[in-house]
């Protein structure tokens, strides 16, 4: 038996990175898990190299191509799962997205493209799991990706930062107005972690000057980490397991940070 068996979950941009780590870890605890994302063949190909796991553990997998930011998009894909796991449990808004500029770059374009993902994206997500727990007569779990980047603005990543503090405080005004529900709401903060994200953040910041070789920005970023280390997903689903199971019952409106001691709030 495992933490999460029996659980009904979805998993947003699970289409690689961390999204997938926590569908497949969940999977691993006999959970059923809808992986979900905006990229569809990608996202598709996930779930298929992902039934052999499900069966041995007696679990069920599925997906939904969407677009966290469509509420239709996101109300689809919560209908989609109902009708193949019969309910809904946990909802994990992880979904996010990234693009460096320097402070005084930042453009508008920039600024609402990271805030629709980061930001809409995930108040929708809550919002919609929420209505069908509460449809649905049950009590609920919601867990938001939320970053470092909650606890400490960095430079370049401005509207990021912004957006991430953002995910903070709706987890909070979400905790505090569903828990009536029986709705718990709760984030987990990484640091640093290895994820084709930070290949990208690498790649921006050399475009924009502010690094000068591959690599260099990552370990800037990470030379703070007293585990001496960046992250790998997998440094990840012990915790968003947790948050998923009962173990984490009496828990809400709370943000844990797994980035290896990066950041001391
Ligand atoms: P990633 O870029 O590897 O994966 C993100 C996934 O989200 C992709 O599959 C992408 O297709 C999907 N996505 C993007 N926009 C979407 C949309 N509108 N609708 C649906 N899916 C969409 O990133 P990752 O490193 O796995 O990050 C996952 C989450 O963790 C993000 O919220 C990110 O901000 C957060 N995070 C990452 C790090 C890190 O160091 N990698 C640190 C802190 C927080």
């Amino acid at each position: 038996m495992g933490r999460v068996s029996g659980r009904s979950c979805i998993v947003t941009g699970a289409a690689q990175g961390i999204g997938r780590a926590i569908g497949e870890a969940l999977l691993d605890e006999g959970a059923d898990v809808c992986f979900a994302d905006i990229a569809e063949h990608k996202v598709a190909e996930v779930a298929e190299a992902n039934r052999p796991r499900a069966a041995q553990n007696e679990a069920q997998v599925t997906y939904a191509h969407v677009d966290v930011t469509d509420r239709s998009a996101v109300q689809a894909m919560i209908a989609h799962t109902v009708e193949i796991f019969g309910k809904l449990d946990v909802k994990f808004n992880n979904a996010g997205v990234n693009r460096p500029m320097n402070f005084l770059d930042v453009t508008e374009d920039n600024w609402t493209f990271i805030m629709n993902v980061n930001g809409l994206g995930c108040l929708i997500g809550m919002q919609e799991a929420a209505r069908q727990f509460i449809r649905q007569g049950s009590s609920g779990k919601i867990i938001n990706t939320a970053s470092v980047a909650s606890r400490q603005g960095f430079d370049n990543v401005a509207p990021y930062c912004a957006s991430k503090w953002g995910v903070v405080s709706l987890t909070q005004s979400a905790a505090r107005d569903l828990a009536k529900h029986d709705i718990t709401v709760t984030g987990f903060a990484p640091g640093v972690v290895a994820t084709e994200m930070w290949e990208q953040v690498d790649r921006d910041l050399m475009d924009i000057g502010a690094a000068q070789r591959p690599g260099q920005a990552m370990e800037a970023f990470s030379s703070d980490i007293l585990k001496g280390r960046v992250a790998t997903p997998a440094d990840i689903t012990g915790t968003t397991t947790f948050l998923a199971s009962k173990d984490s019952d009496y828990m809400t409106g709370q943000i844990v940070m797994i980035d290896g001691g990066m950041t001391l709030v």
